[in-house]
């Protein structure tokens, strides 16, 4: 391979190469960040800068990059099986030894895994299977999934339309029938005027009333994340799950909790479900499922469901070519067995989760921070022009895409979701690193609150 300079890659780039969620113009004027390598915790650019990844890559990177294991797990796997399907009657050693795997790891109602190739995949799964249950069960009236505003549950047109961001529902014309939205569990941006206790069992009272305004014979499952990941690292009010929970219950309706993000320990438990005591009917996996290193997802099926659709369904047209792609299924085996031996998803929860928590509620002192939150290694802040009254930066400033740009000039990637900075970095971080990260975070932070200076409410005697 000739070696290309940055310039040469940038403008090959913007020529042929559409990236995901990009303004393709914008970038192709600007230029593309090129990363050519990365190790443990750290991404490295062209141009020769270091750059702590504060988001796992697309929050998905749980082990660290370089990860050698993971290298000779596909390599194997690759000479010894590259591919072959799971359609047919045929299986192979990795597909059913990590569905066993993932059995083992999930609450105990979970014995049965449907595999995808992405998360997208996992939730399209997700809709066929709910409403395939109730199909089954005689009442196909019920066939209504509600999910919530501001919800990423992927970009597939499925994925989309569970989803509930609404510039990606303006930009796609009809949507999948029989999904509706209601208000997330997003205290600080929507539920300030009442205490945040207040605000869950609030949000999970508007999930009651749009049952009841549907009809519950009509309403088949609530999706939802733990916490909210893409919508802004969203931690619910501890009042939010138990009150759903009982919704739920009361008019029997399915759980899909989409651990796409929260699963494999990023919460401080194997599944952000087992932190809240749920019980899910059907959980979409991926991201961290191989770290990252492969695509793959899947579907994790309770005996409610699974049972159903094995002794009552008969053929289930579904399936992609990928399903339980040999090589990824050996990567992410090998992703979980390091997990275990590393004991990663204890070290979230005892060690790094709350180290994490009381350094970054350290910059709740910042003058531009409205809030700051985390559980395990997902956080967020929150930007506000007037600390005091919590009042935004006015969004034609998009004062967080500035936070963000000025992070990665100075080696942090922090991502903005509006103007709430989001961090899930990898598992594998020390004490140490996230020290760094939180002194890059402050520094960053001051200069943002520098350019926007004269949009910033000036502490009078607050
Ligand atoms: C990323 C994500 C998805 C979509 O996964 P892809 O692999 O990008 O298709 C679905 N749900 C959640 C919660 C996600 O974060």
């Amino acid at each position: 391979m000739t070696h290309q300079t940055t310039a040469e890659l940038q403008r090959l780039d913007s020529a042929h190469h559409m990236h995901p969620f990009t303004d393709f113009k914008a970038l192709g004027e600007e230029g593309s960040r090129i990363i050519t390598h990365a190790e443990g915790v750290y991404i490295h650019d062209s141009e020769g800068n270091c750059i702590l990844d504060g988001m796992a890559g697309l929050w998905c990177v749980n082990l660290g990059y370089g990860r050698e294991e993971l290298v000779e797990a596909a390599t194997q796997q690759m000479r010894e099986l590259p591919f072959y399907n799971n359609f047919f009657k045929t299986t192979h050693p990795p597909a059913v030894k990590l569905a066993e795997k993932l059995c083992q790891l999930a609450p105990s109602h979970i014995n049965r895994v449907f595999f995808t190739g992405s998360g997208s995949e996992a939730n399209d799964t997700v809709l066929r299977m709910v409403r395939r249950y109730w199909t089954i069960k005689g009442k196909p009236e019920k066939h209504i999934v509600i999910s919530r505003e501001n919800a990423y549950h992927g970009s597939t047109v499925a994925g989309l339309s569970l989803g509930g961001m609404a510039p990606m529902h303006e930009q796609t014309g009809p949507l999948v029938p029989g999904i509706e939205h209601v208000r997330q569990p997003y205290w600080f941006g929507e539920g300030r005027d009442h205490s945040p206790e207040e605000f869950g069992r609030l949000c999970a009272q508007a999930i009651e009333d749009r049952i009841l305004a549907l009809g519950a014979d009509n309403v088949a499952a609530f999706i939802a994340e733990p916490v909210q990941g893409a919508g802004g690292a969203i931690v619910p009010p501890e009042s939010y799950w138990p009150a759903v929970k009982d919704v739920l219950a009361k008019y029997d309706i399915l759980l899909v909790a989409d651990e796409v993000i929260c699963g494999f320990g990023r919460l401080g438990e194997w599944f952000g479900s087992q932190h809240y005591g749920l019980k899910p009917d059907l959980m979409p996996i991926a991201k961290g499922l191989s770290s990252g290193y492969l695509p793959i997802g899947a579907v994790l099926v309770g005996d409610r469901v699974a049972e159903t659709l094995i002794d009552e369904g008969g053929e289930f047209f579904h399936g992609f070519t990928y399903s339980g792609h040999p090589v990824c299924a050996a990567v992410a085996l090998k992703n979980i067995e390091l997990m275990e031996a590393e004991g990663i998803v204890d070290k979230v929860r005892d060690d790094l989760g709350p180290y994490l928590a009381r350094r970054w509620a350290e910059l709740n002192d910042h003058p531009i921070v409205g809030e700051t939150r985390s559980l395990g290694l997902i956080g967020a802040l929150e930007l506000v022009a007037n600390k005091a009254s919590g009042e935004r930066f006015d969004k034609s400033l998009s004062a967080g895409n500035l936070c963000r740009d000025i992070c990665f000039e100075n080696g942090l990637v922090m991502r903005s979701v509006g103007d709430a900075m989001v961090i899930s970095p990898p598992l594998v971080i020390t004490r140490e690193q996230i020290d760094e990260l939180v002194t890059l975070a402050r520094r960053a932070l001051d200069e943002t609150a520098r350019r926007l200076e004269k949009h910033t409410a000036k502490e009078v005697n607050a």
